[in-house]
């Protein structure tokens, strides 16, 4: 087997002047080559790299990323844009001795978009392009097969039809399928030359009706037209929106493939196919793809017919087989990657059509990166980046109680595990139903999207969906490499479901199932089973994760913590590794239906000696609380903050409460017994006390009203304006502190107020925790290490951190507040104008999910700065949302922070981004993506 790497020829710049905007490749040379991404494009480096290594590869050339810039800009091309596309058009008519849609032989061209990272489907291609009248005769002398002319002739005007002149797809899939009807056709190729020059008389007449043109005849109009439009699709909605879900830059642009055809449907001795050096799935060392013969590449990869494994063709073509082999292992050994490739086979000679770093899925991207170090192929500290941090998610997937399943309600198992994992949910048929049922925030459902093929239309739909299940396609099909790359369960090519989308309806063995009923997927065996399963949470002892991260966690300098409340979650985070709890939101500890009534009891307390009775009765559950997460934590530091939401969220709803008043002399007695148990928590016993307490309740409620609550009495306001309450919570901290020491328990506890603007804030509350805890102390006993630091929320806490340093032991960033208060936007409403500022690009990304490093960063910045201009020692971390987001950690590391703190089930991740950034600085190699 060959194992030579492939030459890389270096770029020859031309000083001042026009910039070089096409690049040839074709006749074993290319001007670029395949370090040039930036420049050509994922596909068009590709190409140059694959033909200066001698491989078959159709020749063409790249009209390179910054002709799609510039019209981004200027809404069109330069003439020297259309000046050296002509130049290269020569070339290769020269090369090839043909002339594009002219004479016996006509040239004929594919148009495709190939940007930086590989954004499969969201942009558009043009097939046999140079086809026109003439030049369809004369392809159907040529290759003997006039059905195959007609049929390339039809699809081109289609496409064009569809993605440069804007027709709807529907209007020419109305013809083609009535002309099926007409010739009772049960297949595409069932329809002959005939029935498919009747098909494009038809396709023309629709071009005219939409446009008010005819079908363009020139090929070279034709050429720049479908440039221009694939140029145009780097901004249509699916694009955008793919970008925004996969953090790539709007302003990176395309690259523009012209190259020339190579059919993969001319006959038996023809095909086309894709494949993977190693499986996708799973990371297992197999050669892996699938292939379709007389057939055009879309076919395969759009998951229309179900194409057949490659291992097939090696009793098909064997010596096809061989060469194919070669040639993938030997792209493999010289890119150092798995690769996804793209093949064409014409009357018996193999093509290689494309490419690059395959997709794959984190447990395949852990195996495929242990695997080539074991195999010398790339080091351990190489490794570490081949995993995406996001991507570690799949250890945590969830898998299908197998207890539950019977037999009789496998629906199939013949599916294929197109992207791992467990989906449980009720049936939706269209993206938009996904997008409708599946709700927003809290009130999510989970839904399970069933399409007999996904199209990159429905995009949005898969993303809000729990699973995906599709009828046809294959492990390259749409829907398995959305899914893969989103981290979401999905069986592909269940082909033994039927699916109906017009009646909403899915058949399989006897059975319907209509919108709503539940089904359980299994993405890693391809099963579908009927009902809703219980799943089965993951483990993150997997043995090739341990080895992994081993390799990954001596470069990591920051820490790791979790965010949790209780000892469930938190024994869950130090299982996947965190270093301690950042973040212990008590008021959850609060929510427990013992506890509830007294907190209640204490907000509606009007006075000071009522309020203490209540905390008192709370005193010793909290006390129990904490003492169950010390004990789950030993050995490692726990940050408690103190109460921090607005009141009003434990009491009834204002608007609710009126309405019960206003109701009640009018109501029955099984509306008032439903009010009793509706109101038993805050001391309703029966029907008699509902109008004194009720009216009390109300009266309370409208006093602790506010407009702007999240603006209101919360954070350190609540322990300032009633001080027993941060008092009740240290003594509980403490005392049970002191208690988990004297079972030789190592508590490290990290008191920590939230929302402070102001040094006079953090002193209030920080000389009550100061007090309380000697008390304590001088009870017990014993005395105990610990820190009182604050959350930095608000912009003002930032520009007066040195003020706030000579209090605060540590700092922790709250950066879901200190996003909120920084733009001035709600983050309980902002869904409502974030649609319209991600596909306006006035945002680029939700800053509640990534971090603003461009204006709050500034503020996390400059408070670690000042902060520790005051205390050099000062601890900082952050413990919003932010903490286990790849790109937010590595600014957080970058920053200086001691720790990151998330929720459990991102510790992996945040593990993982941190030890990439410290490696990558280390290392001085480039971390992530250049976003
Ligand atoms: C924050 O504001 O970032 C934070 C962690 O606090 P909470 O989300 O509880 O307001
Ligand atoms: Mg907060």
């Amino acid at each position: 087997m060959a194992t030579t790497t492939l030459p890389e020829t270096e770029i020859e710049q031309p000083a001042q002047q026009a910039p070089k905007y096409v690049y040839f490749f074709g006749g074993g040379k290319a001007d670029g080559n395949g370090k040039m991404k930036d420049v050509l494009g994922g596909k068009g480096a590709g190409l140059a790299e694959m033909t200066n290594a001698g491989l078959p590869v159709p020749p063409g050339f790249t009209i390179q990323t910054e002709a799609c810039r510039e019209f981004m800009r200027h809404g069109g091309l330069s003439q020297e844009v259309d000046h050296q596309m002509e130049d290269a058009l020569k070339h290769l008519e020269e090369l090839q001795g043909q002339k594009l849609g002219k004479g016996e032989n006509p040239l004929l061209v594919s148009v495709r978009s190939g940007a930086k990272f590989s954004m499969p489907g969201m942009m558009d291609t043009i097939l046999n392009l140079g086809l026109n009248e003439a030049s369809v005769e004369a392809l159907a002398k040529r290759s003997n097969n006039p059905r195959f002319a007609y049929d390339s002739y039809r699809r081109l005007i289609q496409m064009f039809g569809n993605v440069v002149l804007e027709i709807p797809k529907s209007a020419f899939d109305e013809v083609f399928d009535s002309k099926k009807k007409q010739k009772k056709a049960k297949l595409d190729t069932d329809l002959d030359a005939k029935a498919l020059q009747e098909v494009i008389t038809e396709y023309k007449k629709v071009v005219k009706k939409h446009v008010k043109r005819d079908f363009p005849q020139d090929a070279k109009e034709q050429l720049v037209m479908a440039r221009d439009a694939v140029f145009r699709s780097w901004n249509n909605e699916r694009a955008k929106h793919y970008r925004r879900i996969n953090n790539i830059d709007d302003m990176l642009g395309t690259a523009v493939n012209v190259q020339a055809m190579v059919f993969g449907n001319l006959g038996e001795t023809s095909g086309t196919g894709v494949g993977f050096t190693r499986n996708p799935a799973t990371g297992m060392k197999e050669f892996y793809g699938e292939f379709l013969m007389n057939a055009q590449g879309e076919d395969v990869v759009a998951g229309i017919r179900t194409p057949i494994h490659i291992s097939e063709l090696q009793k098909i073509m064997p010596d096809v087989y061989r060469q194919l082999h070669e040639i993938t292992t030997r792209l493999e050994k010289h890119y150092r990657d798995m690769q996804d490739f793209e093949f064409t086979i014409q009357e018996g000679k193999l093509y290689m059509l494309q490419t690059r770093n395959g997709k794959r899925t984190g447990r395949a991207a852990v195996r495929v990166a242990i695997q080539m170090v074991e195999e010398g192929l790339i080091t351990k500290d190489e490794a570490i980046f081949r995993v995406e941090p996001n991507q570690l998610y799949d250890f945590l997937v969830p898998r299908l109680n197998e207890k539950e399943i019977k037999a009789e309600n496998i629906l199939t198992d013949k599916g294929l595990p197109a992207s791992p994992g467990a989906a449980v949910g009720q049936i939706v048929f269209t993206a938009e139903d996904a997008v409708e049922k599946a709700g927003h925030g809290q009130k999510k459902n989970p839904v399970i999207l069933v399409r007999a093929e996904t199209t990159p239309e429905d995009i949005q739909g898969m993303e809000v969906a729990a699973g995906i299940l599709t009828s046809r396609g294959g492990m390259t099909s749409h829907a398995a490499v959305v899914t893969r790359g989103m981290g979401k369960c999905c069986v592909a090519g269940a082909g033994e479901i039927v699916v109906d989308e017009k009646k909403r309806e899915m058949r399989v063995k006897g059975k319907v199932f209509k919108e709503g009923d539940w089904i359980s997927l299994d993405g890693t065996t391809g099963r579908v089973i009927e009902g809703k399963l219980s799943t089965i949470p993951p483990n993150a002892d997997d043995p090739e994760l341990q080895k992994f991260m081993q390799w990954a966690e001596p470069h990591r300098t920051m820490r790791v913590r979790a965010n949790a409340d209780i000892p469930r979650d938190a024994i869950q985070a130090r299982a996947f590794g965190a270093e301690g709890i950042g973040l212990c939101r008590t008021e959850h500890m609060f929510f427990g239906a013992e506890k509830i009534p007294h907190m209640r009891a204490m907000i509606l307390a009007d006075n000071e000696k009522d309020r203490r009775a209540a905390l008192k009765k709370l005193l010793p559950m909290q006390r129990a609380d904490f003492v169950g997460v010390f004990e789950a934590m030993n050995g490692l530091p726990v940050t408690i903050r103190t109460l921090d939401p607005p009141l009003h969220e434990f009491l009834p709803r204002r608007e609710e409460l009126t309405v019960d008043l206003a109701l009640l002399p009018t109501s029955d007695a099984k509306h008032k017994k439903e009010l009793v148990t509706k109101y038993k928590d805050y001391g309703v016993k029966s029907t008699g006390d509902l109008k004194k307490v009720l009216t009390t309740l109300l009266a309370r409620v409208e006093q602790l009203h506010e407009f702007n609550p999240m603006l209101g009495l919360r954070g350190c306001r609540l322990g300032i304006t009633y001080p027993e309450i941060t008092e009740m919570q240290v003594r509980a901290i403490f005392e049970a502190a002191c208690d988990c020491t004297k079972k030789g328990i190592k508590v490290l506890p990290e008191v920590m107020i939230p929302l402070i603007a102001t040094l006079k804030e953090m002193q209030n509350q920080a000389a009550i925790v100061r007090r309380v805890a000697e008390e304590v102390f001088k009870e017990k006993g014993t005395k105990i290490d610990y820190l009182v630091g604050t959350m930095i929320e608000l912009p003002r806490a930032a520009l007066v951190a040195d003020e706030v340093a000579k209090e605060a032991e540590f700092f922790s960033f709250g950066t879901n507040d200190l996003t909120q208060t920084t733009f001035g936007f709600s983050r309980d409403d902002v869904n409502k104008i974030l649609t319209t500022y991600l596909q306006d690009g006035i945002l680029k990304q939700d800053p509640f999910a990534v971090l603003d490093q461009e204006g709050v960063g500034q503020l996390v910045k400059l408070a670690t700065e000042r902060g520790r201009k005051t205390r050099s020692n000062l601890k900082v971390g952050i413990c919003g949302e932010h903490g286990g987001e790849p790109s937010s950690v590595e600014f957080c590391y970058r920053t200086g922070l001691n720790y990151v703190s998330c929720s459990p089930f991102r510790v992996l991740t945040a593990r993982l981004a941190a030890a990439q950034a410290g490696a990558s600085d280390k290392l001085k190699i480039e971390g992530g993506r250049t976003k």
